[in-house]
């Protein structure tokens, strides 16, 4: 079977995380216990999340001229990403998140987006060519939201379906909301959006009713542990549970769902089976520390769901 194609749009950062004993204050040093670097951004993190579900993926973004953007192209080839489209920006530093844990957990995070941030029209208008052909464009809300309106309008104008994370919440036009085939925000992402408070399965509905009178065709609210609670236009609602796992590290659990979900929902022509399959992805991701690193493979989730 062919694989299906599907278009990214999204940040590609570089995450620098210190382990601390404590968090520091203001002014204040802590030694840190470890470092280590790790790929993200949500655009390439959904990315590879669709690669590895077995997805032909082209991403369009962008990444500074320096030694951080090298690694993170590498990285996105590494699982078969086209990586053709992403502009290599002179004088301007890759998308950097740095980040500090404490032996609890607690984090303070500053992020510079770079690259990320100067994304332009054009890079959307030369790709279209080969945007046209695909079978999803899929985009979250980490780039200059004026791209990402222009690149969902240009999208849907061509008639390739658009699925929206809409992760960080950030106000985007209500216009664009209608040019979206699904959109796929968390629990915090939709009360955002929707003003309803989201905790349960009762208010899950309320709040996908809001987004589906908003203009958006079908819409998917994870809702953590629980699963994903799915509504569209010409269906009832329903919550699809995610399997019970022994969840150990719950980052970028959205991006494993929104990057498997693009796949699915091809390969298995059925929203409803497309987010059983996510859903198992993302919780087969919780398993294990890690955003990227976490992703399971193909073979792991279909294991897992036939079992
Ligand atoms: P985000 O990471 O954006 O906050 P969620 O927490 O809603 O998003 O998680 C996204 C998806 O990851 C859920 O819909 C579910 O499929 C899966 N998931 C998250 N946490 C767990 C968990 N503890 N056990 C099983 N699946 C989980």
């Amino acid at each position: 079977m062919k694989k299906p194609r599907i278009v990214v749009l999204g940040a590609i950062n570089m995450d620098l995380v210190i382990s601390c004993p404590k968090l520091p204050g203001a002014g204040e040093t802590v030694k840190g216990t470890a470092f280590n670097q790790f790929p993200g951004g949500k655009g390439a993190n959904q990315a590879v999340a669709a690669a590895k579900m077995g997805g032909d993926v082209l991403i369009l973004g962008a990444v500074g001229n320096d030694q951080f953007g090298n690694i993170l192209l590498e990285n996105m080839k590494s699982v078969g990403i086209d990586v053709g489209r992403v502009e290599v920006r002179d004088g301007v530093s890759t998308g950097i998140a740095l980040i500090m844990v404490d032996a609890k957990g607690q984090n303070l995070i500053s992020f510079f987006p770079g690259a990320n941030g100067e994304i332009d029209k054009s890079l959307i208008d030369s790709s279209l060519g080969v945007v046209k052909g695909a079978d999803a464009f899929l985009v979250q809300l980490e780039c200059p939201s004026k791209i990402i309106e222009y690149a969902i309008e240009m999208c849907s104008g061509c008639g390739v379906p658009v699925l929206l994370n809409p992760a960080p919440a950030i106000p985007i036009s209500e216009g664009v909301l209608k040019k979206c085939t699904v959109v796929m925000p968390n629990e915090t992402e939709a009360e955002i959006m929707t003003g309803i408070k989201v905790d349960n399965e009762e208010n899950a509905r309320e709040a996908s009713e809001a987004l589906l009178r908003k203009g958006c065709k079908n819409s998917i609210i994870t809702l953590g542990e629980r699963g994903a609670y799915f509504l569209g236009s010409r269906r009832k609602g329903k919550l699809i549970p995610a399997p019970k796992v022994h969840s150990i590290d719950t980052v970028a659990a959205g991006d494993v769902f929104a990057g498997a979900f693009a796949v699915y929902s091809i390969t298995q022509n059925d929203m409803e089976r497309a987010i059983e399959y996510a859903n198992y992805a993302a919780a087969l991701s919780t398993t294990r520390k890690g955003a990227q690193p976490s992703i399971p493979d193909i073979e792991e989730v279909e294991y897992l769901i036939h079992e």
